[in-house]
């Protein structure tokens, strides 16, 4: 017999997400589970690199980050948001927004506090709130639906510590408007609350503008803007995510994170210094216009094949309504796609606190080339989903 794991290995699951990858792989199926593009980064992103590890920048880099890095960090906060960040001492990188969220959530947060959660989220928020022995406290806000600022008002206790705002949201689509963080960042301010930020697709929007809730009165003191290059630059396997945060916060995520990981690879550091100072204006909107045209394919697919669609404002994730074309429950009905048609989702449930509420839901990702998408759509549309109610009991 072995010795029994930690308790607070049980308060969650595996990623759901990153099992449908394999479910995907097994089956041969199209994988529009995880959301990674399957188009090449830019090339002189992938020069810099090249060139940095043949530079033999190849040891530690300062453990919170290369000074270019962080420094380039700085300047894109002030010339997108207007933001004044202290390069050495509001500035943390990480490995990927990710080690970001769990370094923040360490360094802020106690066992016994709550930190609310909008659900449908991005499946790690729970997870990184019991590691710190801290409970999630949930709130709805759906695709294309209003924030209800009553009911959150009425979420913050004495014990709230933190709000987790992921805007545009994974995988709801939603952007939050400059109302709804006006809302957030009173109720913040009222309750004495950090805002932790998972701003990753903060470029990746279809008309409505980001807004930091960092730049909101009173909100630079209590705000981690946590964000990366993964989903800008399509480069999620680098691992490169960024914090601001005001200085006193930031010395406490750095102890945190140093002892985690000791420092995000150096040679990418560099090359990721090299785009954010060399790709201007037309290399993000060039990207967010591909990201439009694609969000119409699958949503075009979608919609034809018998889901109901929202068109998400911003990220890359279509959470689709699937209670049209089958009675099955979210996780049948996923695995049934990837197995029977060829074009693997995530199941809604592992976006909801409770599996009900993401039941009738599959979310599907369009950070893919359009030869694929047309594939998935023709393999989606081609079936006849809504005929093979019948095959799928
Ligand atoms: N953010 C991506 C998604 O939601 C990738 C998740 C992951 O595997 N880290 O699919």
């Amino acid at each position: 017999m072995t010795p029994p794991p930690a308790r607070r290995t049980q308060g969650f699951r595996e990623s759901v997400i990153r099992g449908m990858s394999r479910l995907a792989a097994r089956h041969g199926a199209i994988n529009l589970a995880q959301g990674f593009p399957n188009f090449p980064a830019p090339e002189l992103l992938k020069e810099a690199a090249a060139r940095a590890i043949r530079d033999d920048i190849n040891q530690y880099a300062i453990t919170w980050g290369a000074r270019r890095l962080r420094e380039a960090v700085a300047r894109k906060y002030h010339a997108w948001y207007g933001m004044t960040v202290d390069p050495e001492a509001e500035v943390t990188v990480t490995c990927g927004a990710t080690e970001a969220m769990i370094a923040a959530l360490l360094a802020l947060v106690n066992p016994g506090d709550e930190v609310i959660v909008f659900e449908p989220f991005y499946e790690n928020y729970g997870p990184d709130t019991i590691l710190c022995d801290a409970a999630p406290v949930y709130l709805p806000l759906l695709p294309g639906e209003p924030l209800d600022l009553d009911r959150l008002a009425r979420a913050f206790t004495p014990r709230t510590r933190a709000i987790i705002l992921n805007s545009p949201a994974n995988p709801s689509g939603r952007v939050l408007t400059r109302a709804e963080l006006e809302g957030i960042a009173e109720l913040c301010r009222r309750h004495d609350a950090w805002a932790v930020t998972d701003e990753i697709y903060e470029h990746i929007r279809y008309g409505a503008p980001h807004i930091p809730i960092a730049t909101l009165p009173g909100m630079a003191e209590r705000t981690i803007t946590i964000s990366g290059a993964s989903k800008t630059f399509s480069i999620t396997g680098w691992r490169l995510g960024t914090i601001v945060a005001p200085a006193g916060a930031t010395d406490a995520i750095r102890k945190v994170h140093d002892f985690l990981t000791v420092g995000a690879p150096a040679p990418l550091q560099e090359a990721l210094a090299t785009a954010m100072d060399e790709l201007g204006p037309a290399y993000y909107d060039e990207m967010a216009a591909a990201y439009l045209r694609r969000r119409g394919m699958l949503g075009d697919a979608l919609s034809r094949a018998g889901f109901g669609v929202t068109l998400p404002e911003g990220a890359y994730y279509i959470l689709a309504d699937f209670s049209r074309l089958s009675d099955l429950p979210d996780t049948a009905f996923a695995e049934w796609l990837a197995r029977e048609r060829g074009v693997a989702p995530v199941p809604g449930s592992s976006f909801f606190s409770r599996p009900e509420l993401g039941r009738r839901y599959v979310r599907f990702v369009f950070c893919k080339t359009d030869d694929l998408l047309t594939e998935a759509a023709a393999r989606l549309e081609g079936a006849g989903l809504r005929e093979a109610k019948d095959l799928q009991r």
